[in-house]
């Protein structure tokens, strides 16, 4: 397949936009967020297919038969690393794909949490001092790193090189489109601080399922608080549960959300516990379909800030 469209190169370059739908590289990315960006790098200069799509859970996703089929002739994959998407190495190794990889998190240093980290603040005190020690709970890295939008800024780099790299031919394009795209996630990273700043810093904490938010609280100074740890699979246990609802009535906080993957029942029953109201729902790790309200990773942190500071500001009980 890949040998005869090889040789059928030269026949198109006589009719270039002929060549170009024709010869579009596929370029395969693991999750929502990752093949909004992209989207943005490439528009139609690749075949661009996203694997867990709008409100998948990454953490947990199983690929179909039908979803390994893309990486068929794919010239380049998209993952997020830091033991997000292991299940799409997984599928790489099973589709015997062996082309060039970007792994968006390439360069950032990760935040280091306790495997299991349910109900406790994430500041990153507590985690810090545990990791000094030798003994403790182990720690791993925390793969939401997009959600600190300077991060964002790396990914988007990432994948603009290995789209330069795997499509020479539309480098400058390439590299344009991510100048303009980095253009807009500083400017957003900066209208992110100048929302946050409008909340009395006592009030700057928020509960959510999952630790999804730790990058974000470390970037833009808020608390976040979940019964859940970095990842989905871990049911969190009812003493975890218990010491969140006590926090949520001592602190008074009334930012409560849940998030648009994976089941709502733990966070219903514990803002129903502690007498909250829930706010809404915060895009974690996916973003929405495409008529939602955060159909790409800009619109995303519109939604998730616009919502978090009105419930932060929100006059407590
Ligand atoms: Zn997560």
């Amino acid at each position: 397949m890949r040998r005869r469209s090889l040789l059928a190169v030269p026949a198109l370059l006589l009719l270039p936009n002929l060549a170009r739908a024709q010869t579009a590289p596929a370029v395969v990315a693991s999750f929502s967020i990752l093949g909004d960006m992209l989207r943005e790098i490439a528009g139609n200069r690749v075949r661009a297919r996203t694997i867990a799509g709008a409100n998948a859970d990454a953490h947990t996703f199983q690929p179909r038969p039908s979803d390994a089929e893309a990486l068929r002739g794919a010239r380049l994959v998209v993952r997020n690393g830091l033991g997000f998407d292991g299940w799409f190495e997984r599928m790489l190794r099973a589709g015997n794909y062996t082309g060039p990889q970007v792994v968006a998190t390439t360069g950032i240093t990760p935040r280091q949490m306790p495997a299991h980290s349910h109900g406790h603040s994430h500041g990153g005190g507590a985690a810090e001092r545990r990791q000094n020690h030798s003994v403790g709970p182990r720690m791993v890295a925390d793969p939401h790193a997009w959600q600190d939008l300077r991060h964002g800024v790396a990914y988007v780099r990432n994948i603009a090189q290995g789209l330069v790299r795997a499509d020479a031919p539309n480098a400058g394009a390439y590299q344009a489109a991510a100048a303009t795209y980095v253009t807009r996630l500083e400017a957003l990273d900066g209208w992110v601080r100048a929302q946050i700043a409008t909340v009395p810093e006592a009030r700057r904490k928020v509960v959510t399922s999952h630790d999804a938010f730790g990058y974000f609280g470390a970037a833009y100074g808020i608390e976040f608080l979940a019964p859940q740890g970095i990842s989905t699979e871990a049911e969190p246990s009812a003493a975890d549960v218990a010491r969140l609802i006590r926090l949520i009535r001592e602190q008074n906080i009334t930012a409560v959300f849940l998030e648009n993957m994976g089941n709502p029942a733990t966070l219903q029953r514990l803002a129903r516990e502690a007498g909250v109201t829930v706010q809404g729902r915060l895009y974690a790790d996916a973003l929405s379909e495409p008529a939602g309200p955060a159909p790409s990773y800009e619109a995303m942190f519109r939604h998730n800030v616009g919502l978090m500071v009105a419930a932060m500001r929100g006059n407590p009980a």
